[in-house]
């Protein structure tokens, strides 16, 4: 897609949005339990509402998931022909993928240049990829007596739920429906209520590209609400979530009391970003980092929040990283200019504040930023922040603050550089910046996190995995290794 100009945002995010409704088997239909509104984080206000799907609701969309799963319409198509729909619809999401981009800012807040990149741009990629995949994916053959034949199937598993957050959601939720749908299974998806609007959208490019009614189904509301009756049905096989560390736990506790439903959970993280004395540029390494935490403000999951450096360039490495950051702007989301958007809500917001509270209070250093940032439009919004000074026993090197707010520790050699890396309970990305072969794959080795970059931060592509050890979580997205949790091995022994 050539690049839009301002005149083509700005028209399209005058447009109204209309009311959000539930997909269910095809149907677009109210809430029971009413409707929910949607503040734009840009200035506040009302953008329009979306529909509160009830227990009812939740276990018709449940149902509809079940009966097209059982009528064998798409989990039984050959791979070729859901290829075929599939790429129709990336198709689809490419033509309509301005829309969907000024749609997802006006709802999260994302900052417009990142949404193009992130969101429609990289759910396209994801639905091509699964499509392309999926006529390749090969069955066994077990290598038993000669008097016997095992043949090792995958099947769909059957219902897929699937829970996402607000960050992101069209990356974020492609990654789930597309190896779902790939594989063949039906799915329930209930997108964050912060965030619902672009993957509502997707829903009725899935109907136009030829899923089949009831393959695809949408219900939006709270958490407490819509979630949690999604998270309780005793007829969804597989639960695949993201999100916070707190929302992880309470899927498993729901999959305990209803019926062992597997969850995969992707969840949350504090990545350290630990740059030595010998890294190849450290201005271009400052600047990575300050784009590892800023981006999106700091509204990403593998965000580089923990800054390690080497004590005798920290000095030195806070100032670059300070001076780049400055130069970040922060303002509405909409502009082509700029780079920090908007924070997702105001409960957000104020916890980012206190997270910077408490670190001064911890003995911290406010570098830079540290206060909610003024912008025209109104709207929640934050100055990139830099504490100096955060110890490991600190709140803020802890926990995840989900916001433009950088933890900076400094290290004295690679023994400590490793033990403060791995001083959490988390364990999703890394960063290690250093010219020294020998010692990048040491710490690639000695860092206990999904994915570990090298002189860069935060690279990703539909062909490598995505995923946390500790408590970042027990599932990857992304990559053939995600069709495991789309698939079930079945065995046929055949005596000849
Ligand atoms: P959240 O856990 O508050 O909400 C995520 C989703 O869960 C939403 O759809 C929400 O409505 C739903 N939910 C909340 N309570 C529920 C309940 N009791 N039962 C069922 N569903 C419930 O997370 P968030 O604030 O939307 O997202 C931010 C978090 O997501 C951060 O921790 C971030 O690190 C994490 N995240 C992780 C990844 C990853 O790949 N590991 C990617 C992006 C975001």
């Amino acid at each position: 897609m050539a690049a839009p100009t301002q005149s083509e945002i700005d028209l399209l995010a005058a447009a109204p949005v209309p009311a959000g409704k539930l997909l269910i088997n095809g149907q677009w239909l109210e809430g029971e339990a009413g409707e929910t509104q949607v503040l734009s984080p840009i200035n506040g206000q009302v953008l329009t509402t979306t529909a509160t799907a009830s227990q009812a609701d939740v276990a018709r969309a449940v149902a509809a998931a079940r009966a097209s799963f059982e009528s064998g319409l798409w989990s039984r198509m050959a791979p070729a022909g859901r290829k075929a729909v599939l790429h129709r619809l990336a198709d689809l999401i490419e033509k309509n993928s301005l829309e969907l981009a000024v749609l997802g800012v006006r709802d999260n807040g994302t900052d417009i240049g990142m949404a193009l990149k992130a969101e429609p741009g990289s759910a396209a990629g994801t639905f091509r990829y699964y499509a392309e995949a999926i006529d390749k994916v090969y069955g066994e053959i077990a290598p038993t007596a000669d008097s016997i034949l095992a043949l090792i199937h995958r099947e769909p598993v059957g219902v897929v739920a699937a829970i996402v957050p607000w960050n992101f959601p069209l990356m974020i939720g492609a990654w789930k429906i597309a190896p779902a749908l790939a594989a063949g299974n039906s799915v329930v998806l209930k997108p964050a209520e912060t965030a619902s609007l672009t993957l509502l959208k997707l829903a009725e490019l899935a109907l136009e590209a030829g899923v089949p009614p009831g393959v695809f189904n949408v219900v939006t509301g709270p958490g407490r609400v819509t979630g949690e009756a999604l998270a309780l049905s005793m007829d969804v096989d597989v639960m695949v979530f993201t999100g916070s560390g707190p929302t992880g736990r309470r899927l498993l506790e729901y999959a305990a009391r209803s019926n062992l439903k597997r969850c995969y959970l992707e969840l949350g993280g504090k990545s350290p970003n630990v740059v030595f004395a010998d890294a190849p540029d450290l201005a271009a390494a400052a600047k990575a980092a300050a784009t590892a935490i800023f981006r999106n403000a700091g509204q990403v999951c593998v965000a580089g929040s923990r800054l390690l450096v080497e004590a005798s360039v920290h000095d030195e490495f806070v100032s670059l990283l300070a001076a780049s950051a400055a130069k970040m702007p922060v303002g509405n989301p909409l502009s082509l200019a700029t780079q920090i958007g908007a924070v997702n809500s105001e409960t957000q917001l104020l916890g980012n504040l206190g997270f910077v509270a408490d670190a001064v209070k911890d003995g911290g250093k406010i570098v830079l930023g540290g206060r909610r940032a003024l912008v025209e439009t109104g709207g929640y919004y934050m100055e990139p922040t830099v504490v100096t000074g955060v110890r490991p026993e600190h709140r803020l090197y802890r926990e995840e603050v989900f916001g433009p707010v950088l933890a900076v520790t400094p290290f004295a050699d690679e023994a400590e550089a490793v033990r403060l890396a791995n001083a959490s309970d988390f364990g999703l990305a890394a960063g290690v910046w250093t010219a020294n072969l020998g010692r990048a794959h040491r710490m690639v080795r000695g860092i206990r996190a999904g994915v570990v970059h090298v002189n860069t931060y935060g690279g990703a592509d539909n062909s490598v995995p995505l995923g946390g050890v500790k408590q970042s979580g027990n599932g990857h997205d992304k990559s053939l290794h995600a069709l495991d949790k789309y698939t079930d091995l079945k065995t046929a022994w055949i005596q000849l």
